[in-house]
C-alpha cells in the first residue's frame, strides 16, 4: 500500500497511541485528532479512521460532516458492534466499519481494500471502455475518467463506493446483479459483514439518483439497473 495522510479521530490515548505508532511504522503520515471539533478542523486527509464515541461531537455527526465536504474514504472504528450502528455508519457515507478490539493487521487490510476501491473508482477505465470515457443509459451519464455522474444534466455527488457500485450496474444495464456478486466486484469480498452492506449502499444510490434512474430489487437475488429514456 502506498503511504497516505491518515486522519485518526480517537479520544482514548491507550488506543490512539499504539495506532499512531503502527501507522507511522508503515510509512503513513498520521494526524491525530482527539475529538470531533479538531477532526473537522484537521487538514485534508487521504483516509479517515473515525471513532464513534467522542467527548464532544457524536462520531456519526463527524462522519456526516466529513462526507458532506469530501469523498475521502472513512473507516469507522467503534466498540459499538450492533448492526444498526453499522447500517447507520454506512448510510452516513462511511466506507467500512471495524469493531474494537481489532488487530493492526486487520486495520491495514481494511485500509488497503478501501483505498483500492477508491482508486479504482477514481480511475475506472478497463479494457472494455478504452475509447469510451462515459457510460450512458438514458438520462444517466457516468463519466469514468472525470469520476462524475449526472442525471438529466444535473450532477450527482456520490461517494467512491457508491460510484463503483453504480459503474458495476451501468456496465450491465438491465441484467440482474446478485448481492454476493456485487460484494465480490465492488467490495472485493474484503468486507466481512453481510450483504446488508450492499442494500444500504443501493438505498443511498437510489436516493441520490432520484426517480429517473431505477434500481429494481429482484427478490432473493439482488438488483437491476434500469434507466429511463
Ligand atoms: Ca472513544
Amino acid at each position: 500500500m502506498t503511504t497516505m495522510r491518515v486522519l485518526l479521530v480517537e479520544d482514548e490515548p491507550s488506543i490512539a497511541e499504539p495506532l499512531v505508532a503502527a501507522l507511522q511504522r508503515e510509512g503513513h503520515e498520521v494526524h491525530h485528532a482527539p475529538d470531533g471539533a479538531s477532526a473537522l478542523a484537521a487538514p485534508e486527509a487521504e483516509l479517515v479512521l473515525l471513532d464513534l464515541r467522542l467527548p464532544d461531537i457524536d462520531g456519526f455527526d463527524v462522519c456526516r460532516a466529513l462526507r458532506a465536504r469530501s469523498t475521502v474514504p472513512i473507516i469507522i472504528l467503534s466498540a459499538r458492534g450492533e448492526e444498526i450502528d453499522k447500517v447507520l455508519g454506512l448510510e452516513l457515507g462511511a466506507d467500512d466499519y471495524l469493531v474494537k478490539p481489532f488487530g493492526v493487521r486487520e486495520l491495514l487490510a481494511r485500509m488497503h481494500a478501501v483505498t483500492r476501491r477508491t482508486q479504482a473508482a477514481a480511475a475506472v477505465t478497463g479494457a472494455s471502455v478504452v475509447d469510451d470515457d462515459a457510460l450512458q443509459l438514458g438520462v444517466l451519464v457516468v463519466d469514468l475518467r472525470a469520476h462524475r455522474v449526472s442525471v438529466a444534466g444535473s450532477e450527482v455527488e456520490l461517494t467512491p463506493t457508491e460510484f463503483e457500485l453504480l459503474v458495476a450496474f451501468a456496465r450491465r444495464p438491465g441484467a440482474a446483479y446478485g448481492r454476493e456478486q456485487l460484494l465480490a466486484d465492488v467490495w472485493n469480498t474484503s468486507w466481512s459483514g453481510s450483504t446488508k452492506t450492499v442494500d444500504v449502499h443501493v438505498a443511498s444510490l437510489r436516493r441520490k439518483l432520484g426517480d429517473q434512474v431505477q434500481i429494481d430489487t429482484i427478490r432473493g437475488i439482488g438488483y437491476r439497473l434500469v434507466a429511463a429514456p
